[in-house]
Parts: structure tokens; C-alpha cells; sequence
């Protein structure tokens, strides 16, 4: 059986964790934000998550290393799985070239990159709400926050081109209810 290997992408801000729940549970898949599993790290104070640490609370991304090494680490604790929707992962043109080593080598590639558009000033305003009410503390800076949308625009949002040479990105506009976005990225899989 094919598996249903999804890259959810967008900008921070844009609503991956929150759309990546509702996909999660409609398609059964494994759900894997590398954002979660390096603030997990940190929570256990291991070598890892101190080494993260300091890098995530200054918007910077962590190294390509460390964030394809606990990717590959998930997918092979779950072999059985109906497919993944990563989130949050690949950010940069190594990771997708990674990541595409890794399934393309399972056969079991990734299927779609569907990706959320929200423009610049919601994401600032989004995020900075997140901030007063969760306990992010990159969300609570605006300077940070902006620090973040300069990292996604400056090396993840060139994978829109890698996964558009491979046939596989999708846009979706991320702006609307939750349910009305949920039900434009069940169509784009179509
Ligand atoms: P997120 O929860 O996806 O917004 O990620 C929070 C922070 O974790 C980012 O600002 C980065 O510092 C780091 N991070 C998460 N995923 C990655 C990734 N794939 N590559 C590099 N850094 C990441």
C-alpha cells in the first residue's frame, strides 16, 4: 500500500501543528514536528536540547544534523506506520534531500508538500498572541518572531522550488476558519 507521506510547510505562524492534528487523526498518519521533539530535549535538560536551545530562542535554525538524525530515528521506530505528516521539517535543502534519501529508499516517497500561505503581518500578529498565552518563549518577541520569518524566507521557502521540480507542492491559503483550511489541504491531496 502507498503511504501517505505529507510535508505540511508554511511559515511559523501559518497553522502547521494545528492543521497537522486534524490531518493526523482524518488519515491515521504519525505526526512528526521536529519543533516538539527538540523542545521535548530541552524539557529533559539533555546534551542535545541545551545545544538546541540557545539557537531556538534566538529564531536561529538548529544545525541539519541534529534535526535529520531525530527524523530518521522516528521513522525507523515506526515502520508500520500509514505514512507521516512532517511538520516543521525540511527546512533547509539538505534536510529535503535527506528526507527524500531516506523514504525514496523505502520506496515510500513523499506524496505532496502542502504548503500554507498566510501573509507576513497575520503571521507577526499570530504568533505574538500564541506568545501571551503559551509558555513559547520565541513567540513572546517580536524581534525574534521576525528573526524566525527571516530564516523560513531565506532557507526554507527555496524548497517550494525543489518539491515544485518533483511535481509535489501544493499552495494552500492558510487563512480562514480552521475547518475551511482543513478541508482545502483534504483537497489538495485529492
Ligand atoms: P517550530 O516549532 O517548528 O516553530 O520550531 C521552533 C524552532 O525549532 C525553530 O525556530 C528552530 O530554531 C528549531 N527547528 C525546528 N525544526 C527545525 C528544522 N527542521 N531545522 C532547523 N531548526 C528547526
Amino acid at each position: 500500500m502507498t503511504k501517505l507521506n505529507i510535508v505540511l510547510f508554511g511559515p511559523p505562524g501559518a497553522g502547521k501543528g494545528t492543521q497537522s492534528q486534524f490531518l493526523q487523526e482524518k488519515f491515521e498518519l504519525i505526526h512528526l514536528s521536529t519543533g516538539d521533539l527538540l523542545r521535548a530535549e530541552i524539557k529533559a535538560e539533555s546534551p542535545l536540547g541545551n545545544e538546541a536551545k540557545e539557537l531556538m530562542d534566538r529564531g536561529d535554525l538548529v544545525a541539519d544534523s541534529i534535526v535529520v538524525a531525530m527524523i530518521r530515528n522516528k521513522i525507523e521506530a515506526h515502520l508500520d506506520a500509514k505514512g507521516f505528516i512532517f511538520d516543521g521539517f525540511p527546512r533547509t535543502k539538505a534536510q529535503a534531500e535527506a528526507l527524500d534519501e531516506m523514504l525514496d529508499g523505502k520506496d515510500e516517497p513523499i506524496v505532496a508538500m502542502l504548503s500554507l500561505e498566510v501573509p507576513e503581518g497575520e503571521l507577526v500578529s499570530r504568533l505574538l498572541h500564541r506568545g501571551s498565552e503559551g509558555s513559547r518563549t520565541d513567540d513572546k518577541d517580536e524581534a525574534i518572531i521576525r528573526n524566525r520569518i527571516k530564516e523560513y524566507s531565506q532557507k526554507t521557502a527555496p524548497l517550494k522550488d525543489y518539491y515544485s521540480a518533483q511535481g509535489k507542492f501544493k499552495a494552500v491559503e492558510g487563512v480562514g476558519t480552521r475547518a475551511e483550511i482543513t478541508a482545502r489541504l483534504v483537497k489538495a491531496l485529492g
